[in-house]
Order: structure tokens, then sequence, then C-alpha cells
């Protein structure tokens, strides 16, 4: 048999299938293995794609030299995605392979002791399992191990191993017969009572071993001293073990939770339900409004499809995959939930994976990449929120989570749920075609109303305390709600203190020197810093052009305001939430846990605390500036804007209390903003399409973006126009070819960019003329040009 293998190795000229031959010891090598080949003069990791008896090659075939894991990291189904996928987005085929997997499964090789037949695979001491050499230190175990190879009972092999480390667990095991201790136990010496108490557990509780060391220790209140002597005697022999962390453990089961669904929700699930049992691949748009209990509808469809012994797949933002919505499946479904997000620490996010891959966790909940989790047989997909531009993957390989979930979708034959308040323009105009079939939930589940909403004018207000942050009128509100002893929300979506240093004498701004973007003051570290690079620097005491020391710091950000609130409502006890505050490990759900419990009145963030949240103690809302998302350069600047208001506003008023929402803008008469005060979607969705229409933009033209990089400006520039002159010789009318410019953030860490906007209604070829443009790229790499070629941008920069 010959085994077709995509290499570790991301290059045009390696992008392709590598044939091998597969020795007779490797043959339980799968579709999905990850192997080590020989290439060239290098030994290198590879994936089996394909399995055949036949080669066209003409010399002799090389031998593959190791099967990595005992299972196959992917299954056949994600090898054949991703080369569907390597066609779609630009992408070499490896690139999508390795992301399949968790970040850690990378090269390490590892000496193991494998049992040879099933009689040593039967002994206690191993298992099944092989054991790690390079772990053993103990002499009566090196010992013992020499015997096994002597007798010919085990084998030591080479294998590669993934940096993360598996976690073990001392485990001990008895070296003698019973007999033998009892013996050992009438000789011992008076004197030593701790191993008189270890050899009495031992006699007493003898079919109970091996037990855990943390474990002995503990019942028998004796040392690893002991223990560690008792290896030593002879009587014990010692085993690391694998646990798995589990992330997940601190949250209860309540399985006894019903909720009983109201008329919109149980029609909603009655269509998913009937998708789901007749194993129809289809796609259902749930539009609901924030708090029409989406959520309920989906636990519902998870439980129908294991019901049905299949498995189910849900995907919600990174920013909303709060520990309050990973609480509720949980509750639900119990230990068959894994979890899969960046707060994970890379070994309990691998632990989660091989738990998904081993069957044994049937419902997965994650952020993106979660989108490839290696499960069997999936009954239905699931995504929450799935206008969030987060779905999109900005880097190499560019992915849509929800293009990936269609393909898989169709191959298990199994319902896609879209849900949102905000939906996609693209996905709507998709329902409103008859594409996806659209659900709605039409009321909040607890028949609350939704908030009152108004609109604060900026431009004739009266400002509180000096600044050009805070209204008199939003402060007062602030004020009532503390005296009621209710919360309140803020949202200002830039963190920092001021937005930029300005020199008042000449007119200079500080800008990051590998970026063209001005620097952010932060306060409490005193320093200037780069939202795009992280580049920091020290605050310059005079202007850096003009040295007049009449500096100023303009703009605003999340620390300024919070003193602001501290000097304007001193009662105010105020938490905040942005990226500064949240870089370690868990900080993210202390401060949620912490404003749950009402330790503070009110929480300060950016977008992180605009979704998702279900606080009952929130009756306030208030937007600092509705304009700052409106201000994005980006054709969906309008949608964005209108999807995060909504959102937030949605946060308020969820129990029994009547929520209020004050916004503060420059641009009161602005669609977006208007219409998002009577969280209106219907009204902006028919006004935003006429605006895409008239603009040609999605969803009415497809767009791709072709960017060209480099640190040399000319060369990029020159490079962008050779590649438009390409374009227009073989895309012809109606389609559009705009550009190149220059992107609206021109330098990002000392790359100068120029771009390129193809928006196409049909383009049979354009596929493969963009593959050729990136062929091309490949050579013009080497003049430190690099082109990236990204399908329905969500962001142009
Ligand atoms: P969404 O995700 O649509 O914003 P949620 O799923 O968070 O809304 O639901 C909002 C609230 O309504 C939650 O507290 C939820 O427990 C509750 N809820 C959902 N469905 C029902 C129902 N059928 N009856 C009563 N309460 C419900
Ligand atoms: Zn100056
Ligand atoms: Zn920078």
């Amino acid at each position: 048999m010959i085994a077709q293998v995509i290499v570790d190795v991301a290059s045009k000229q390696t992008d392709r299938i590598f044939e091998y031959n597969i020795p007779s010891q490797l043959d339980d090598v799968a579709i999905g293995s990850r192997v080590v080949v020989p290439f060239g003069r290098r030994k290198v990791q590879g994936f089996v794609v394909g399995l055949s008896k036949t080669t066209s090659f003409q010399g002799k075939l090389k031998d593959l030299l190791l099967v990595v894991d005992e299972m196959p990291p992917l299954t056949p189904e994600l090898v054949k995605l991703s080369e569907k996928m390597a066609q779609d987005i630009f992408s070499y085929r490896i690139t999508i392979l390795q992301s399949m997997l968790p970040q850690v499964m990378r090269a390490n090789y590892r000496k193991i002791l494998a049992p040879i037949d099933d009689e040593a695979k039967q002994m206690p001491y191993f298992q099944g399992e092989p054991i790690d050499l390079n772990k053993v230190t103990d002499l009566k175990e090196i010992v013992f191990i020499k015997k096994l190879l002597r007798q010919n009972k085990a084998k030591v092999e080479y294998i590669v191993e993934n940096k993360a480390h598996k976690k073990t667990e001392a485990v001990f095991y008895l070296a003698k017969e019973k007999n033998e201790f009892i013996e050992i136990y009438e000789n011992l010496r008076k004197s030593a009572k701790k191993q008189q108490i270890l050899l009495l557990d031992i006699l007493n509780d003898y079919n109970a071993y091996p037990k855990r060391g943390k474990q002995l220790q503990e019942e028998l209140n004796i040392s690893s001293a002991v223990l560690k002597n008792a290896i030593e005697k002879g009587w014990l022999l010692k085993k690391e073990i694998e646990v798995y962390r589990n992330p997940l453990q601190h949250l209860k089961s309540d399985f006894h939770k019903k909720i009983t669904l109201n008329h919109d929700q149980q029609s909603a699930f009655d269509e998913i339900k009937s998708a789901i049992n007749q194993n129809k691949s289809k796609t259902f748009l749930l539009e609901g409004i924030t708090g029409s209990g989406k959520t309920e509808v989906y636990l519902h469809a998870i439980q129908e499809t294991l019901n049905s012994n299949r498995t189910a797949l849900m995907l919600v933002p990174e920013i909303s995959l709060t520990p309050q919505m990973v609480r509720q499946v949980k509750e639900r479904f119990g230990s068959s939930v894994a979890v899969l997000h960046s707060a994970l620490s890379a070994g309990e996010k691998y632990d989660e994976w091989r738990r998904i891959r081993r069957k044994e966790a049937q419902v997965v909940v994650g952020a993106r990449s979660a989108i490839f989790a290696p499960l069997d047989n999936i009954g239905l997909i699931v995504i929450d929120e799935e206008h969030e531009s987060s779905y999109k993957q900005e880097d190499n390989p560019r992915y849509h989570a929800r293009d990936v979930a269609i393909l898989r979708s169709k191959f298990h034959n199994c319902p896609l749920v879209l849900g949102s308040a905000t939906p996609s323009l693209a996905s709507r105009a998709r329902a409103q075609k008859g594409l996806y079939e659209l659900l709605k939930l039409n009321e909040r589940a607890n028949k609350k109303s939704l908030p009152e909403v108004n609109l604060i004018d900026l431009k004739h207000v009266e400002f509180a305390g000096g600044q050009f942050d805070l209204s008199v009128e939003l402060v007062e509100a602030i004020k009532a709600k503390i005296a009621k002893k209710e919360q309140v929300i803020l949202l200002l979506n830039r963190r920092g203190f001021a937005s930029f240093m300005l020199c008042r004498d000449c007119g200079f701004v500080l800008k990051c020197p590998n970026c063209d973007i001005s620097l952010t003051f932060h306060k409490d570290t005193q320093q200037m810093q780069c939202h795009y690079c992280g580049h920091t620097e020290s605050i310059p005491r005079v202007c850096p052009r003009c040295n007049s020391r009449k500096i100023r710091f303009l703009g605003t950000g999340t620390q300024k305001v919070q003193e602001e609130i501290t000097e304007l409502v001193p009662q105010a006890k105020i938490l905040r939430m942005d990226v500064d505050t949240t870089r370690k490990k868990g900080s993210y759900k202390r401060i949620l846990d912490s404003f749950g419990r009402g330790d503070a009145n009110i929480l300060l963030g950016t977008q992180m605390i605009a979704k998702g949240l279900d606080f009952p103690n929130v009756t306030l809302v208030g937007v600092i500036n509705a304009d700052t998302s409106l201000q994005i350069p980006a054709y969906n600047a309008s949608e964005k804007t209108f999807d995060l208001l909504t959102q937030v506003a949605g946060r308020a008023g969820r129990a029994d209390k009547t929520g209020q929402v004050l916004i503060q803008t420059y641009n009161p008469e602005h669609y977006a903003i208007k219409l998002s005060q009577s969280q209106d979607y219907e009204a902006f969705y028919r006004h935003e399409m006429q605006v895409r229409y008239q603009g040609n933009y999605p969803p009415f033209f497809f767009t791709t973006l072709v960017s060209i990089a480099s640190k040399n400006e000319q060369a990029a520039a020159k490079e962008a126009f050779l590649i438009k002159r390409k374009l227009m010789t073989k895309l012809h009318q109606p389609t559009i070819i705009l550009g190149p410019t220059p992107s609206s953030i021109t330098k990002i860490k000392n790359q100068y960019y120029y771009q390129i906007l193809v928006k196409y209604k049909k383009e049979p070829h354009l596929n493969q003329i963009l593959h050729e443009i990136q062929d091309d790229a490949q050579l013009a790499k080497k003049r430190g040009l690099n082109v990236y070629i990204d399908n329905e941008p969500e962001k142009i920069i």
C-alpha cells in the first residue's frame, strides 16, 4: 500500500501530494494519520490524505518512518474538507491541516517503552499504554524495564510527541503477592511506624491497588519519602498515568432545569427538530431580538440531536463565550460537553480536543477554530451571533467559520442554525431569497418590553465636570441607579486614557514609528502605546518636533472615563474591562463574577462587554460615544454600529426591572443610530440594502481584496499596479476593480500596504486568475513583497 502525504513545509513547491511506501510494521496508518517521512535530507512531519494500491511514480518510493499518534488526529472528513478549502481561500493545504489541530501539536521526539505482545499489554504496569522513558529515573524501575526488554515483552521506540505536556499523576502498583507482604509486615521493625501504616493499608485494601500517590499521602498521612522508600524496598512500582485537565470541573450539572418553550420558540424548534430527524442539510436563520430566548432553542435542538445519538457543535464568538454561556450548556449536558476557546491553557485545550476525538464528548462549544472540532456523526451545528466579524479569520488561512459550517453540514446531512438579533446583511438577504429558512422570535422570552432608548445629542449638551466625555444627563442617570442599588453598564469602544498627543504650537501628533497611527496615552503605565503593533514609548516632555512644552492629550479612553466617573460620582464602585485589565488568564471571569455578585455599581468596558451578558440587576446602559465605530473606513461600518448599539442596549432590563439606555452621539440623525433606538432591525435592513445596492457592495456584489505589502512603499505600489493590469485584461463588465490605493492605515508594523478590491457578480475564472497571481507572488516574495488574497473580507483597512 502507498500513503499520499502532505508534508509540513509550507511553500508553493511542496503544496502537493508526495507518495510513500507503507512498511508492514506501520500498517495501522490511516487517512488523517500524522506521520514522519524522509524529505530530501530531512525528516519532516506530514499528514496522510489518501491511501492507494498503485502509483505512477517511476522510481522507488521511500518508506514512511513513523506513525505519530495512536489515533489519527484528523478524520477523513476533515482531510477532505482541507482540500476544498485550499481551493476556495488561497491557502496551502498544510496550513489548513495545521489549523485544524490544537496549536500545541507540533513535532517533538520522545523515547518510549512499548509492550510487544498482548500478554505484555495486559501487564498492570502497562495497562495497554507505552511508558515514557524520559521520565523514568527510579533505579528499581530501570531494572524492571531491562528485564522486560530481555524477556522480549517490550521494545524501545522513538515517537513524535506534542509539546503540550500531558498532565500526569503518580500511581503506585504492588510489586509483590499478598502473602509476601504478610511476611514483610511481620518482620518489620517496630519503630518503622509510617511503613507499618502503609503495609497495613496494602494488606487491608490489597484489591484496591494501584492507588494514586496523592490519595495515599492524604489518607494515610505519610510523606512522599515513605513511598520512595517502599519503591526502593521493592514493595511498590510507580507509574505516571495521564489525567485530563478539565476546564469545566467547577461547574455543576443541573439536568432538571427545564424551561417550557413559548410559542415562537416552539415553532422555531419544531422546524429545526424535523431537519435533525430527517438528516437534512439545511441552513436556518434564527432571528430573534435580544432576550428572546435563542439560547433555549439551541439547547432544545442539541438535546434532540443527542437523543438521536448524534453530536452537536455550537460556535459562539470569543467575546461572548462568557462563563455564563458555558455554564448554561454545561448545566444542561454535563460531562458530554467539551469547550474550546482562547481563555483555556494550551494543555486544557489539548485535553479537551482529545476528549472530542476519542468520542468522550458529544457536545462542543467553542470559538471560531472549534468549527474544526474532530466530531464524528454531527447532527447539528449552531452559530450564535452569526453576524460577528470574529468568525472570519483575518490571517492565513482566511476562512469564515460560516462557510466551513455549511460544508460540514452538507457532509453530515445535518441542519445548520445561524442565530442573531441583528443578522449579517448577507445572511438575511440569503434568507430573503429562500436559500436559508428564516425563523423569527418576535418578543422577549420573559415578556419584558425592550428597554427605552434615548439619544443624547453631544452637539447641544451640557457636559459634566468640565470634560467632554460625559453629559450631565448620563451622570444624573447613573447616580439615580446607584441610589436604587441597581447596576450600570457603560460602553466606550476605546481603551487607554487619551487617544493621541498633540502639540499646540506646531500641530505635531505623536505616531508609532512602525505604523501610520497615533499612539494612545496610558495613564496607569505612564506610557504611549500603539494599539496595532504593541510598540510603547515614554511620554515626551516636550514636542519632538519643535521642543514646545505645550503638549495636550486629546480624545478619550476607558481609563480616562473611569477617572472622571470616580470624580463625579465618588460613591460609585467601578469595574473596568478592556484588553488591559483582562490580560491574565481568568481575569475576564473574575471581573464578571465580581460584577454579578454586586461588588460594583458600574461595569465600564470596550465592546467586550457589549454582548451576551445577562445581569438581571443592570437597568441602565450608557454608550459614551456611538460614533467611534461609524468612523471606521469600511463599507459595513453602519452595520457594525447598528449591531453594537442593539446588542449593548439588550443588556439592560433583562429581568423584572425595566431597562433604560442612553446613547451619546454627535450623529443622532444617522440611520444606524436612529434605528438602533427603536431596535428596528427590519427597517435597518431595508435602508442598508439600499445603500449597498447604490454602492455596489455586498450582498449585491461579491468582493475579493488583494493586498500587497512591502517594507518598500514604491515596490508595493508598483506590484499593485502590475496585478491590477493583469486583472483588467482578464475580467470584464460588470466586474469592478477598485484601486490600487494605499490602505487607510498605510503602514502597519513597518510594512506599507496597497490594496485592490474586486467586486463581481459572476466571474467563473476569477478563482483561477487569483491562483495565478498568487503563484507569481511567490517569485515576488524574494524581492520582499507579500501578496494576500482575502475572499469576502470583513475589514477593508
Ligand atoms: P437571547 O440569546 O435571545 O438574547 P436568552 O437566550 O439569553 O436570549 O434568553 C433571555 C432570558 O429569557 C434568559 O434568562 C432565559 O433563561 C429566559 N428564557 C428563555 N426562554 C424562556 C422561556 N420559554 N420561558 C421563560 N424564560 C425563558
Ligand atoms: Zn510642536
Ligand atoms: Zn505600531
